[in-house]
C-alpha cells in the first residue's frame, strides 16, 4: 500500500460546458511517503488551462502563480497519466487537508477526463479530519498553517499556497498525529457508496409535504402547560426554514414554530423551534389587518 498527499490549486472559471463556475486546477504537489512516513519522492505540475486562461487576481494574490507559469504548463490528462506513474502500485491511498480538494480533484476528473472516479487512488484519508480527531480540536474545521502550529512545526518556514509545499507540509503534520490503529480506522476505500456520499449535495427541503419529513415533527407542545398546540395558519418556507402561526387554546398564548429540514447523505437532520410571538408583533400584525 502506498500513500500518497497531494495538495491542489485552481481559479474559478465560468465554463458554458459546466453551465456555471468550474474550479479549474492549475496546480497539482503531491508527495509519495515511504514505509516511515518520511517523504521518498515530490510531483509537481502546473497544468495549462483549458477553460479560463486567465488567473483571477484572488488567485494570482494568493498563490503567487502568474499567467505566464501555467501557459507553460501541462495539459490536465498528462498530468494525470504522470501521476499515477508517481504513485506506482495498483493499492494507493490518497490523503488531502480537508475534503475540499478532494471533490475539485473529482470535479476536474469528471470535466476533462470524463470518468466518475480519480484515478489511480483506491483509498481515501481526509488528513484534517483525522489529524483534528487525534488532537482532539472539535468540528471546527482547522486550517493547515494553524494545525500546524498546534503541533509545533512553523509554517512560515515554508513556503505556503503552492500546492508542492502544502503536501509537505501535510507530510510532516502526518508524521506527527499518525497512529497505526487509528488511522486503519480513518482509511475509506473508494467505492461507489464513497463517491455516492462524497459528492451527495445538502439540501434544504423546501416542501412541507415531502414524505422526508415526518408529520409528528411538526407538532409542536405549550412550553406553559405541555399540551399541543394547534396549528392557525399555514405553513411558509423562507430562508431555509418552515415556519407556521401556533396557539395554545388552555393558554391562549401564540407562538411561532420553526422547521428546517436538511438533507443530508446520511438522511434528514431537523432542526426544530417554538418561539413566543411577542405582544408588539401581534399589535403591529393587528394593525395591519386593520388597515
Ligand atoms: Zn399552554
Amino acid at each position: 500500500m502506498t500513500r500518497v498527499i497531494l495538495d491542489l490549486e485552481w481559479n474559478g472559471a465560468w465554463s458554458k460546458k459546466a453551465k456555471g463556475y468550474f474550479n479549474e486546477i492549475i496546480e497539482i504537489g503531491a508527495v509519495r511517503l515511504a514505509e516511515d512516513g518520511t517523504v521518498a519522492d515530490r510531483f509537481d505540475a502546473y497544468i495549462r488551462p483549458a477553460v479560463s486562461k486567465k488567473l483571477t487576481k484572488l488567485v494570482t494574490n494568493l498563490t503567487g502563480i502568474t499567467d505566464e507559469q501555467v501557459e507553460q504548463g501541462i495539459s490536465f490528462e498528462t498530468a494525470m497519466r504522470r501521476l499515477a506513474k508517481f504513485a506506482g502500485d495498483s493499492d494507493v491511498t490518497l490523503m488531502t487537508w480537508s475534503t475540499t480538494d478532494l471533490l475539485v480533484f473529482i470535479e476536474n476528473c469528471r470535466y476533462f477526463l470524463g470518468q466518475e472516479r480519480i484515478p489511480c487512488f483506491t483509498h481515501y484519508v481526509d488528513l484534517q479530519a483525522y489529524g483534528q480527531q487525534r488532537l482532539d480540536t472539535g468540528s471546527n474545521q482547522v486550517s493547515l498553517e494553524n494545525f500546524a502550529r498546534l503541533i509545533n512545526i512553523d509554517p512560515d518556514k515554508m513556503e505556503l499556497h503552492h500546492a508542492i509545499d502544502d503536501s509537505v507540509l501535510t507530510a510532516s503534520i502526518f508524521q506527527k498525529v499518525y497512529e497505526p490503529t487509528s488511522f486503519a480506522a480513518a482509511v475509506s476505500p473508494m467505492n461507489t457508496e464513497f463517491y455516492r456520499r462524497i459528492t451527495f449535495k445538502v439540501t434544504y427541503i423546501s416542501d412541507i409535504n415531502s414524505p422526508l419529513i415526518r408529520r409528528a415533527d411538526l407538532r409542536f407542545s405549550c412550553d406553559c402547560c405541555g399540551r399541543n398546540l394547534k396549528r392557525t395558519g399555514k405553513w411558509k418556507f423562507y430562508n431555509r426554514m418552515f415556519f407556521a402561526p401556533f396557539r395554545c387554546e388552555a393558554c391562549g398564548k401564540d407562538f411561532t414554530g420553526r422547521v428546517q429540514a436538511k438533507h443530508k447523505y446520511e438522511g434528514v437532520e431537523l432542526k426544530k423551534r417554538l418561539v413566543p410571538k411577542k405582544e408588539k408583533e401581534e399589535q403591529q400584525e393587528n394593525t395591519a389587518l386593520s388597515t
